[in-house]
């Protein structure tokens, strides 16, 4: 076929040697190409009638998680999505996670060695796995006739705050992997969840920062998408291991996604959410197991992009939860500075919080933390207590706790859902420990044995499994 468009005020025209069932494909491709002549490479020069170097494709970023790299076998799987990618005519750059299993193992061997590691050579260690997956895949690429290279980190260079292993993105340079798409890559392998510090040391981006790793990208590169490719085939309603009545969502809205995430659904980095927030990068969520469908999996995009939702988008749930009460404290100005300052200080992910009614200048102070923070908690609290800075009767700890949570964009104009959840919670004889809120979520803790029924309860509740 032929493909012809605009640019320069010269009308050009490729030949492409394609399946006609692409054609839309193709025109969109060049439509873009159009828009963004990026570098001096031409894609299509193979198939082309004497035209003239200047263009370059729109840039696709596919992500693929431990379980879809996890052998050479599924490697190369994966590596035929890229090739049918590159196909459709996008440059793509890949983000690899380490091979299933491999991260785990490599903590494992850094805390055996030094329990107080130094977090410098953490990083050195556990950015390892993804080294091993990008080359792989560059390797696999190239068997498959794609040209491909790896590249770590430090090559691109990802520029990251020196916080290791928690360490923040600050800047994708795009010069070097562009240049080299300019000279006929199509496809950058990069190893996610690692950058380079100023200092020049190797850093890591927290727990699951591949996903972190790969929106960065799409928002650096301008890229049409990102696709995550993990072991589910999108974002559900509820957990389907234990609500079997849960349903793709076609579509969720950033804010629903962000608090998705950090309840707990482990689908995606919230970093990540957050960052393709910010940048409006259209974010899919998609197995690397099923068949090609255009619209598989879930987009994660601007509410806007949404036409119709449920009131509630989905019920989330985290089970390691506990809840933390300092009984009589004294209630004056600056006592929760001082208690949570502690926390923070010690590293405490401290979620909710109540303070009780004051009755003779005492007052009981709640909060929770998930459940294997609850010995830090305590130490600094009494470490803090015995310094002289903080004076309470005792301290009381509940373990047994899981936090359920409604989230949807819906609730920030229809009034009544909190009402609803109580009401639900109550029919089942469940009591609710504390609640927290927010303009699209509201949360409760409840005791953790009651957790799959009050998930279950609100999802039947707020018929999640029908379509608005
Ligand atoms: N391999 C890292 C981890 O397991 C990063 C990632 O996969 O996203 O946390
Ligand atoms: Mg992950």
């Amino acid at each position: 076929m032929i493909v012809g468009f605009l640019q320069d005020q010269k009308i050009r025209f490729f030949v492409v040697r394609d399946d006609p069932r692409n054609s839309n494909k193709w025109m969109r491709a060049a439509a873009r190409l159009a828009l963004s002549p990026r570098l001096a490479y031409d894609p299509f020069q193979h198939y082309s009638l004497g035209m003239t170097k200047g263009t370059s494709m729109p840039v696709l970023v596919m992500k693929f998680g431990g379980t879809s790299v996890a052998s050479l076998d599924r490697i190369r799987r994966a590596a035929k999505r890229v090739g049918v990618e590159v196909a459709n005519g996008f440059d793509v750059i890949v983000i690899v996670s380490a091979m299933s299993g491999k991260t785990n193992e490599l903590v494992g061997l850094v805390e055996e060695t030094s329990p107080m590691f130094d977090a410098r050579e953490y990083d050195a260690v556990v950015s390892s796995g993804e080294i091993v997956t990008a080359g792989l895949m560059a390797l696999t690429l190239q068997e498959m006739d794609v040209p491909a290279r790896s590249w770590q980190g430090w090559q691109v260079p990802l520029m990251t705050t020196s916080a290791h292993s928690a360490a923040r993105i600050e800047e994708i340079p795009t010069k070097n992997i562009n240049q080299k798409f300019g000279e006929g890559m199509r496809v950058a392998v990069v190893a996610g969840f690692q950058g380079i510090s100023d200092e020049g040391r190797i850093t890591t981006l927290g727990r699951g920062g591949s996903d972190t790793t790969a929106v960065a990208f799409a928002a650096a590169f301008g890229a049409v998408r990102c696709d995550i490719y993990t072991d589910v085939d999108g974002v559900y309603t509820a957990d389907p291991r234990i609500c079997h009545k849960a349903r793709k969502l076609d579509r969720i809205a950033f804010e629903e996604m962000l608090e998705l995430a950090s309840l707990g659904a482990k689908v995606l980095q919230t970093r990540s959410v957050e960052l393709a927030m910010r940048y409006n990068v259209r974010l899919r969520v998609l197995s690397s197991f099923e068949g090609q469908a255009a619209n598989a999996g879930t987009l994660v995009c601007d509410e806007e992009d949404i036409m119709e939702s449920n009131i509630v988008a989905g019920v989330a749930h985290s089970r390691d939860e506990a809840k933390l009460t300092l009984l009589s404290v004294a209630d004056r100005p600056g006592i929760a500075a001082t208690i949570f300052t502690s926390l923070s200080d010690a590293g405490v992910n401290v979620d909710m919080i109540v303070q009780n009614i004051s009755e003779e200048g005492r007052t009981d102070m709640t909060f929770s933390c998930p459940t294997n923070e609850v010995s830090r908690a305590e130490a600094a609290l009494d470490a803090t207590s015995e310094a002289g800075e903080l004076n309470f009767a005792e301290l009381v700890a509940d373990k047994d706790v899981a936090k359920v949570s409604v989230v949807g964009i819906g609730m920030r104009s229809q009034s009544g859902v909190a009402a609803k959840m109580f009401k639900v919670l109550c029919n089942e004889g469940i009591n609710i420990k504390v609640i927290t809120t927010s303009e699209i979520k509201i949360s409760v803790l409840i005791d953790r044995k009651y957790m799959e029924l009050a998930v279950q309860a609100l999802h039947d509740a707020f018929e999640l499994d029908k379509v608005a």
